[in-house]
């Protein structure tokens, strides 16, 4: 079994569902007491998100690169960046090791398109959501993503922040979610990517009316394909 290193911290809350979620799926598929071998670079999430919000991703990205760096100084056999918005700087932090590098829009695109669709919703943060690097990465991947208006973007960013990340589930953020993924539905997307990694914890196959791709769950199960493969 190959050990995976998850550069995570982004936020805390969604890096101890990569945890589990990991193990999971290494004991569902080995059986018995089998679990991952895992080595964690989890980051200090506040100085990150400053960064971000000023916009000065170069600084950004030389704290991950050194991280990156470190995994693999440590053991790690491949890199899982547990964050869709600092794939931004997926380039950079590749580049800091000669690690597999697991992109979280690669493993995401190939699912849709392994289930026939092509017009995902996407719900993720601002960068996510209106920078390029996403969503020309799944439209490379022959998909037509689809955004939701404004406001909804911003309320999605919102309660990403100021929420998710801080662990905190809302009953009236869950239905603002439930009704952006209805908006997103009507205005012709066939399914829906969770395109931030704390998004899966308001939304799921139950409370949205097209097919739900959850990024985390997505890295994830590439991350143990790569681990258990001979
Ligand atoms: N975890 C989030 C994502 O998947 C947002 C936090 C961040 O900016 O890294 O995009």
């Amino acid at each position: 079994m190959k050990v995976i290193g998850i550069l995570g911290g982004m936020s805390a809350a969604s890096t101890a569902l990569y945890y589990a979620e990991i193990n999971r799926l290494v004991a569902e598929r080995r059986g018995g007491l089998h679990s991952a071998e895992i080595l964690l670079r989890s980051v200090d999430f506040a100085p990150i998100a400053a960064l971000q919000a000023a916009g000065d991703w170069a600084a950004a990205g030389a704290i991950l690169a050194r991280h990156a760096a470190a995994l693999q100084a440590g053991g790690a056999e491949m890199i899982l960046l547990a964050t869709n918005t600092m794939h931004k700087l997926a380039p950079e932090i590749a580049a800091a090791s000669d690690l597999p590098f697991l992109h979280i829009g690669d493993a995401t695109a190939a699912a849709i398109r392994a289930a026939g669709l092509q017009r995902p919703g996407l719900m993720a943060t601002a960068f996510t959501m209106e920078q390029r690097f996403y969503t020309d990465r799944l439209r490379a991947a022959g998909l037509a993503p689809v955004l939701p208006g404004v406001g909804d973007r911003a309320e999605v960013h919102r309660i990403i922040y100021e929420e998710l990340c801080r662990n905190q589930i809302r009953p009236e953020s869950r239905r603002a979610y439930e009704a952006v993924a209805e908006r997103l539905a009507a205005a012709g997307a066939d399914c829906l990517i969770l395109g931030c990694t704390e998004v899966g914890m308001l939304l799921n196959a139950q409370n949205v009316p097209v097919p739900v791709f959850d990024t985390l769950a997505l890295h994830c199960r590439a991350a143990v394909d790569l681990a258990l493969a001979a």
